[in-house]
């Protein structure tokens, strides 16, 4: 497989509609410009507003900020739809925020307001599933019309490209992070053993402290451990990949997805993550379809592409 390097071969929108593009997190925003030669112009990163009852109104407030400088910094382009994208549970069909623990809202009308205040269309979707639908045009998962994403970091997030088009179930297809794989530990939505409470990078390097008393520098240092013979770091390493070739196993039984596009931090692991998992899923299934484990190639600007291309999607 050739190495994915995303520096040398930078993904570009291509030519279309000059559009505006957000990718709201709990903690930042990413915006930019995108001209009609698709070229991503003034990108930054400002903080999010802090929450509150009115964060939608804020939030909506401070993007028109960011949009009339970026188009104050190029008088020459002109947008004519915006993309936004935000985290948690998303109705993009409403165009409604429907749930977000980092931003506090709940039932948030945020395409009405933003279409109000911008006077332009407005694009809304959930940040992981646009990323994902990015990394299916523009990214890992180009040659693919059958796809899911998995961006493994602080948590596990999942998007679906089923039949060449986003499969979202409104807003709450994906969760692979929290389909359940054990019956421990206690994940904090309230379930139990889900995925990402064992086998985010996260969860890895909270779980070898939980074990030792030893604070490490996130996953990559289990990992490194791991492979220098510490036992408690290869058994916290051990039980996460379990973990996802169970998960990527019953994925790959339903559905039968010819790649799983594989981004986040976790993904810098390279062949200690991506050979590891291939064996895991040869061991575990039979007659099934094994499908591609590619590297994810946007990493992070997947989100404001992904809104770049749902915005001009409106046009
Ligand atoms: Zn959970």
């Amino acid at each position: 497989m050739p190495a994915a390097d995303p520096l040398a071969q930078p993904a570009e929108l291509g030519a279309g509609a000059p559009v505006l593009a957000f990718d709201v997190g709990g903690t930042d925003i990413k915006s930019a410009l995108f001209d009609a030669d698709g070229v991503m112009l003034g990108l930054r990163r400002t903080p999010t507003p802090e929450p509150g009852s009115d964060l939608p109104e804020r939030l909506v407030a401070r993007l028109v900020e960011l949009g009339t400088e970026l188009r104050a910094e190029h008088p020459g382009v002109d947008p004519v739809a915006v993309g936004l994208v935000v985290p948690g549970i998303v109705d993009e069909v409403a165009g409604v925020g429907v749930f977000a623990s980092n931003m506090g809202w709940r039932n948030a009308p945020i395409r009405a307001l933003a279409e109000e205040a911008f006077g332009l269309p407005v694009a809304f979707d959930h940040d992981v599933r646009t990323g994902g639908w990015a990394e299916h045009v523009l990214g890992g998962g180009r040659p693919y019309t059958d796809s899911i994403v998995l961006i493994i970091g602080t948590g596990i997030a999942g998007a679906l490209v089923l039949g060449g088009v986003p499969f979202t179930s409104g807003g709450y297809a994906g969760e692979v992070g929290h389909s359940p794989v054990a019956d421990e530990p206690l994940c904090p939505c309230g379930a139990r053993g889900c995925l990402e409470a064992i086998a985010s990078a996260g969860a890895i390097a909270r779980r070898y402290t939980a074990r030792t008393g030893i604070a490490v520098d996130g996953a990559k240092e289990v990992i490194a451990r791991a492979g220098a013979g510490d036992e408690d770091a290869a058994a916290v390493w051990d039980e996460a990949l379990d973990a996802l070739a169970l998960s990527i196993a019953q994925l790959t039984a339903v559905i039968a997805p010819q790649a799983v596009v594989i981004g986040g931090g976790l993904s810098r692991a390279g062949g200690a993550l991506f050979d590891e998992l291939r064996a895991r899923l040869q061991a575990r299934l039979s007659f099934h379809r094994i499908p591609d484990l590619v590297p994810a190639q946007l990493l992070g600007n997947a989100g404001i592409l992904g809104a770049a291309l749902r915005a001009r999607s409106l046009r």
